[in-house]
């Protein structure tokens, strides 16, 4: 935590309440389990402390039957969103809902095409693997939307159909967490690094799988929302930044950031999960990719 907060109560209710359900349903086997379970500081802004939205999924109870005779099936056809000011910081604070996962019909929710999750096709080798709870809607108007102080819900959709809206993304809380944590990580051993740049955030499964034969992985935690690859990149020249100030940038300055990661997830062990190193390349500089999918994951090299 950077700093104190304080909540006016309404909204810690609303926290407290919905905060269990959402993670009760999480991602979460045994294996998984540390990465959702609240810790003491694990706070409605996070571990960061920089989180500025939380998502929900639907509530659950809707769907059971009894009730669903008594009040008629309940059919959710947008996320909604509630924005908040958290009255310490003046911030303001979204609360999203997410669109459910079965408005995906035929691969498509609308006119946006998502395509298969891997355990429609099989089952899921593990809970990590199983489909997501539901989808964020991202409009023209919402799109720009903090999901916490240095990110936007933008910064993370799938790079495709351009000209369709509303999109969809998924997206993991922890995965903002840790890159904010990343950015703080970095700032204490006195490395600048204002701006760090999602060169992919979620990708949805059609996407994924056309970049298979290059050597996206088939189960990518892409397509689960709590992957990014990203650089730092302050002056927003869409390369890495000299981070090591030696006048060049390499697989050093790439280590530098690795090393951030390596330091967060000593230091927030439920934020565990991959960490692959991609030196540049002909088209590209140097990126690490990082995750939180519960288990260290370790490709790549300097
Ligand atoms: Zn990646």
């Amino acid at each position: 935590m950077t700093g104190t907060h304080r909540l006016f109560p309404a909204l810690l209710a609303v926290a407290l309440l919905v905060a269990p359900a959402a993670v009760a349903s999480g991602q979460g086997t045994a294996a998984q389990a540390p990465a959702t379970a609240p810790t003491a500081t694990d706070t409605i802004f996070g571990r960061s402390g920089r989180l500025l939205a939380r998502f929900f999924a639907p509530p659950r109870s809707m769907e059971v039957e009894p009730i669903a005779r008594l009040f008629g099936k309940r059919e959710q056809k947008n996320t909604s969103t509630i924005a908040v000011t958290d009255s310490a910081s003046g911030r303001q604070f979204s609360l999203i809902t997410l669109l459910p996962f079965a408005n995906k019909v035929n691969g498509r929710v609308g006119d946006y095409h998502l395509g298969r999750f891997p355990a429609e096709k099989r089952p899921p080798r593990s809970a990590a693997y199983e489909n997501p709870d539901g989808f964020i809607e991202v409009t023209l108007e919402n799109k720009d939307t903090p999901v916490s102080e240095h990110f936007r819900l933008s910064d993370f959709l799938t790079h495709d159909q351009k000209n369709v809206w509303p999109k969809y993304l998924v997206l993991r809380e922890a995965l903002v967490d840790k890159l904010e944590l990343v950015m703080v990580e970095l700032q204490q051993r006195g490395i600048d690094a204002r701006r760090i740049r999602v060169m992919s955030g979620f990708r949805s499964p059609q996407y994924n799988q056309r970049g298979v034969t290059r050597g996206r992985a088939r189960d990518s935690r892409h397509q689960y929302g709590d992957a990014a690859d990203i650089m730092v990149d302050n002056n927003a020249d869409n390369r890495l930044d000299d981070l090591n100030r030696d006048g060049r940038v390499n697989s050093r300055d790439m280590r530098v950031l690795a090393e951030a990661v390596e330091s967060v997830e000593r230091q927030y062990p439920e934020l565990v999960g991959g960490l692959g190193l991609y030196r540049a390349n002909s088209a590209r500089g140097p990126f690490i990719h990082v995750d939180v999918r519960g288990q260290r994951a370790r490709w790549g090299r300097y």
